[in-house]
């Protein structure tokens, strides 16, 4: 039985993965690029919050961490929609009780790496950077130790999991394979962090409880609460074009831009200009590979082998699915690492490939239909449905976020209620006329026939 596994990447997935393994007996050795940032502040304009959301949670309720990390989670329960012409409102996501959850990137991969390190039989190495994997010969080449010092050191695997990211060495070395294919595309739009700090007795100075959401059609801005009283801000915004990452070139054209589109926002940010030029614009990729495993030796997991846009607030959440169905595949197969990796990729491929579209979707959605007339009469029609049906309708949204009902069946299921509130959208008054035969008719066929 192969008892040593080799993880590159300590970051969210990577080390949630080496709990799951350790618990297991495994020994483990993570390779992680980064020096420890426990150790580190989290740079200012690249903290990053996440939802955190079902399917996350199943993640690390199976292997008992759930607690631990709700304490450093906000719950959010709805969108709050600061419109443009000042008006607001608020979209929940779901049914009363359900929510997302605000974390702080840095802080919740801080606590993983923690909760690591509390078991005995896992290491991790930090300052490795790993610069090849030699798949026939099953080792790998670091760059590690300080740049001034750094040497190759080649350090061989038995099993090796490549938890390290979008633009991953693993994927890279599996990129010269025979019929491995492989397809990324940077979007048209990046990010970029700005802050709304604590009002000036620590308190929130929006509502606490809320993604908040300033949509301007072709991108916008959001805001997530931290504990300590700020909310971190991001900027959806395209590189080029009018306006854009490239057409605001000074402070004056900065200050024009958010007295525009975000006026509101301007007295809750003081150093919104100071962020602005400060802070990177970081551009947005999605990544698609198959197959994801070598034989018994190897295996991609995470973002590594299913980077998507963060619209849907679901990457980190499918990579904690990963080791989910990973840890229930060790379940029925034991150590037959071969079996695993091929039922593994075979069983999540479809379902990421699901995540990668709705997460595109969801972009128009955020940026652009929230305010527009038409998407609200649909979910205003939607919550009709819902509350008719409160034990049989569950809103594509609320499959991907609050149940762990495959990925693909979420966007099959999307596709079919849309076209229903579509054609009841076409009703004269379907506000009224809901519980006629016809239209009741077509909802029973549509949507659970
Ligand atoms: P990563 O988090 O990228 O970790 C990879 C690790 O590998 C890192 O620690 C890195 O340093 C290390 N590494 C990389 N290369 C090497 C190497 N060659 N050698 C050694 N180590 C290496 N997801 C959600 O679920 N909800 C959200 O709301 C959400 N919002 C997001 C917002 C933004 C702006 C972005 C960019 C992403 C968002 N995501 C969200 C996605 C989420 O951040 C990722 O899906 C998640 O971080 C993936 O985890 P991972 O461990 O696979 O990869």
């Amino acid at each position: 039985m192969n008892k040593n596994i080799t993880i590159l990447g300590a970051g969210l997935v990577g080390s949630l993965l080496a709990i799951y393994l350790n618990k297991r007996g495994y020994n483990i050795n993570i390779y992680e690029r980064r020096g420890d940032m426990r150790n580190e502040k989290i740079t200012a304009g690249r903290s990053i919050n996440l939802a955190l959301s079902d399917r996350g949670w199943k993640g690390l309720r199976s292997v008992g961490i759930e607690d631990e990390i709700r304490k450093i989670a906000i719950p959010m329960q709805a969108r709050y929609v600061h419109n443009e012409d000042g008006s607001v409102s608020k979209q929940p996501y779901g049914k009363e009780g359900q929510a997302i959850y605000s974390v702080s990137r840095g802080e919740l991969n801080k606590k993983l790496m923690s909760l690591v390190e509390e078991n005995s039989g896992v290491k991790i190495h930090f300052n490795h950077f790993c610069n090849h994997v030699d798949l026939n010969n099953k080792t790998l080449s670091f760059s590690s130790g300080p740049v001034d010092s750094r040497q190759n050191s080649p350090v061989s695997y038995e099993v090796l999991f490549g938890a390290d990211g979008a633009f991953s060495s693993l994927r890279y070395s599996m990129q010269f394979l025979d019929r491995f294919d492989y397809s990324q595309k940077f979007i048209e739009h990046g990010y970029k962090e700005l802050t709304i700090p604590a009002g000036e007795n620590g308190e929130w100075q929006l509502e606490k409880n809320f993604l908040h959401i300033w949509p301007r059609h072709s991108f916008m801005l959001i805001a997530l609460p931290n504990q300590d009283g700020s909310f971190t801000c991001t900027l959806f915004f395209p590189f080029e074009g009018e306006p854009s990452f490239s057409s605001l070139k000074n402070e004056n054209d900065v200050e024009q831009f958010f007295a525009k589109f975000f006026p509101d926002v301007i007295a809750l940010m003081p150093s919104y200009k100071d962020d602005f030029f400060r802070n990177p614009a970081s551009s947005l990729i999605y990544i698609k590979c198959y197959p994801w495993s070598l034989g018994d030796s190897a295996c991609l997991i995470g973002d590594a082998a299913h980077a998507i846009v963060p619209f849907f607030g679901q990457g980190m959440n499918a990579g904690f699915e990963d080791c989910t169905v990973l840890d229930e595949l060790l379940n029925e197969n034991g150590d037959e690492w071969g079996k695993i990796f091929s039922s593994f990729q075979h069983s999540r491929k479809d379902n990421t490939d699901a995540i990668c579209d709705l997460a595109l979707n969801n972009f128009i959605e955020m940026r652009d239909l929230v305010a527009d007339p038409h998407f609200l009469r649909k979910k205003k029609i939607e919550k009709m449905i819902m509350a008719d049906f409160p034990d049989r309708y569950i809103s594509p949204y609320q499959m991907v976020s609050f149940s762990d009902i495959p990925y693909v069946e979420a966007l099959d299921k999307g596709k079919q209620i849309n076209q229903v509130l579509e054609q009841l959208t076409r009703h004269e008054n379907p506000e009224t006329r809901l519980d006629s035969p016809e239209i009741q008719s077509l909802i029973q066929t549509i949507l659970f026939g």
